[in-house]
């Protein structure tokens, strides 16, 4: 659904959390946690209201944000908005961690100025309202996001998960509350490398001083398991 004007914003502002795909991942929530949801981890995720927002609004999103309109700050506090309550049917499901990918919010796109503007308060409205249930959060912007690693710390999630392109040791520096997760490269280690590679590529990263070990970005559908079962290995192996 697109919304290119304040009128249109009219037309998507009532949806409904138990229809279309938002209800499927619901149940999907629902089912892991009743399976898995004592021994493991139970993580939501959901595009961010920066993203989110330029979805909705197009190729002029970026135009309209350097010209002022109107349906910005209107399209991100309907995408916030959502974001909370679709974020919070997800723990009434069972999730216990809370994931904002928000790629296109990237230093290297907008900048720290418009991040602090359009990206940092819609983001913190998501986090504020999953601490007052005791719930964590963690924070994935794509690309190199080094110079805005302290804006983003500011929205007080937990963990940031950080591209393969940063530098762990200088991310470290640069955050002063969150956990780093990250960062091994998901095509060329997860995807195309042995376990060998994995196993290397893991040590470098923990070493360096990541919290919790993950891919940079989404992972490849092709991922061979035996890399992503070493992968969880090092980290167990790391933690003792
Ligand atoms: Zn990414």
């Amino acid at each position: 659904m697109a919304a290119e004007c304040l009128e249109d914003i009219d037309k998507i502002k009532d949806y409904n959390l138990k229809e279309g795909r938002v209800r499927l991942i619901l149940e999907a929530v629902r089912i892991l946690s009743d399976k898995w949801g004592e021994e493991l981890s139970i993580i939501g995720s959901m595009i961010g209201p920066f993203s989110l927002a330029q979805h909705i609004n197009g190729d002029n999103w970026f135009g309209n944000i350097f010209t002022g309109e109107n349906i910005v700050p209107a399209l991100l506090d309907l995408c916030s908005d959502f974001n909370t309550e679709y974020a919070k049917a997800m723990v009434k499901n069972g999730a216990d961690t809370i994931v904002i990918i928000d790629p296109t919010a990237s230093y290297e796109l907008i900048g720290g100025e418009f991040y602090e503007k359009f990206a940092l308060p819609y983001q913190k409205k998501i986090v504020d309202a999953m601490k007052e249930l005791d719930v964590a959060t963690v924070l994935h912007i794509c690309g190199d996001t080094t110079n805005g690693l302290e804006i983003m710390d500011k929205t007080g999630v937990n963990g940031i998960s950080v591209d393969q392109r940063m530098d762990v040791r200088t991310t470290k520096n640069n955050l002063e509350n969150a956990v780093i997760i990250g960062n091994l490269d998901p095509v060329a280690v997860l995807w195309d490398g042995t376990p060998d590679d994995v196993a290397d590529a893991s040590m470098k990263v923990l070493n360096a001083g990541v919290g919790l070990l993950s891919p940079g970005c989404g992972i490849v559908s092709m991922t061979p398991t035996a890399n992503l079962q070493t992968m969880v290995k090092c980290a167990i192996n790391h933690q003792r």
